[in-house]
């Protein structure tokens, strides 16, 4: 499969009282075209500011992507001014927040604001970006878009605005769609729908998704293949039935093994293993995770271990072997 999106170390860093903070430590990763990957990992582990790396997003905050390269269809967007980002962002790559009301414009109705997305990229009539907007409502399972256009994002249900969202989202029919947490503000029901809709549009329009989330229940029932982040650090990559069968990283395994069963159940937090992640600004030596990993030995304690290739996956673990080998704990499987 052809890579579409093709991360190579990069590395975020932010500006701070305290100094350089790297959020995102030198990581790699791709997104094959029409793919669903998910980079899964607890609370600041830097999930959100990779995706907002890769818009090239953070360059309107404090922060700024140092190192590495971030290849969309062959051109590094690294190398992209803000304003040619402009034209890819919404077209080419379009993204959604976990909170669309932030998102939306409470002072324009819903109509004006899908209507200006899908004419900032197209020269095309208000009337002919009207019927395209409510024919993108539709899409995304508005019944009644023409009252629709001329609400109010207030007037709206949160999943309903998540919709207008994905709506807006969609309207240039982008080939990679970023979700950042798309459904953690909405209650379990509608998150379900949200994520078929998201799984139905995908095979339609022929588009990869790179979905973020901290729930390993919707991880599992929606991607091929998980990216799963410690730190600003890659533990391992995996198509998500290597990951179920077993993972091979302790970190991985510990997300799953405190998942009561995987199949069907969503609204599941990332548990909490034991100890928390550790501050951007002090490090420790050696591996990351090492501090609240069982496994840890000497070598991981001083020497920091590469993501490395092993048979169908990525690996940043020495003792991986260990891992696999220790059957005391299964990750609890459903059937
Ligand atoms: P969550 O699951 O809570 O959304 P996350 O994995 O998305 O977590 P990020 O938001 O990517 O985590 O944050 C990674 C780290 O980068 C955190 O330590 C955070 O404090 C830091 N960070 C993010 N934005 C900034 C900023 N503008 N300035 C300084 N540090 C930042
Ligand atoms: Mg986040």
């Amino acid at each position: 499969m052809d890579k579409l999106l093709d991360v190579q170390n990069m590395v975020t860093a932010y500006q701070t009282e305290s100094g350089e903070i790297r959020a995102v430590d030198g990581i790699s990763f791709d997104v094959k075209k029409g793919e669903t990957v998910c980079i899964v990992g607890e609370s600041g582990s830097g999930k959100s500011v990779t995706s907002m790396s890769i818009m090239r997003l953070v360059d309107y905050e404090n922060g700024q992507v140092t190192e590495g390269a971030i290849h969309f269809k062959g051109d590094d967007l690294t190398k992209k001014s803000q304003s040619a980002m402009r034209k890819i962002r919404g077209s080419q790559i379009s993204m959604i927040f976990q909170e669309p009301m932030t998102a939306l414009n409470p002072v324009f109705t819903v109509g004006r604001q899908i209507m200006e997305a899908i004419r900032f990229h197209r020269s095309i009539s208000k009337s002919e970006a009207r019927t395209r907007g409510a024919e993108l409502l539709r899409l995304v399972g508005i019944s009644d878009p023409d009252t629709r256009m001329n609400q109010y994002p207030h007037e709206l249900s949160g999943g309903m605005r998540q919709r207008v969202m994905i709506a807006i989202a969609l309207a240039c029919e982008p080939e990679l769609l970023i979700a950042d947490e798309p459904t953690t503000a909405l209650d379990v029901t509608i998150e379900a729908q949200i994520l078929e809709l998201l799984q139905k549009l995908k095979e339609e329009m022929d588009m990869a998704i790179l979905l973020i989330t901290h729930d390993i229940g919707v991880a599992a029932e929606v991607s091929d293949r998980m990216v799963v982040m410690y730190a600003g650090k890659v533990m391992e990559i995996a198509s998500t039935k290597d990951v179920f069968d077993a993972p091979f990283h302790p970190y991985t395994k510990g997300l799953f093994e405190s998942v009561p069963s995987m199949e069907g159940e969503r609204g599941v937090a990332l548990p909490s293993i034991k100890g928390t992640i550790p501050s951007l600004s002090s490090m420790p030596v050696g591996c990351r995770f090492s501090p609240r990993c069982p496994y840890a030995t000497e070598q991981c304690l001083t020497e920091e271990p590469p993501l490395e290739q092993i048979n169908t996956r990525q690996v940043a673990c020495w003792e991986w072997e260990r891992v696999v080998q220790d059957t005391s704990q299964k990750p609890r499987i459903k059937g």
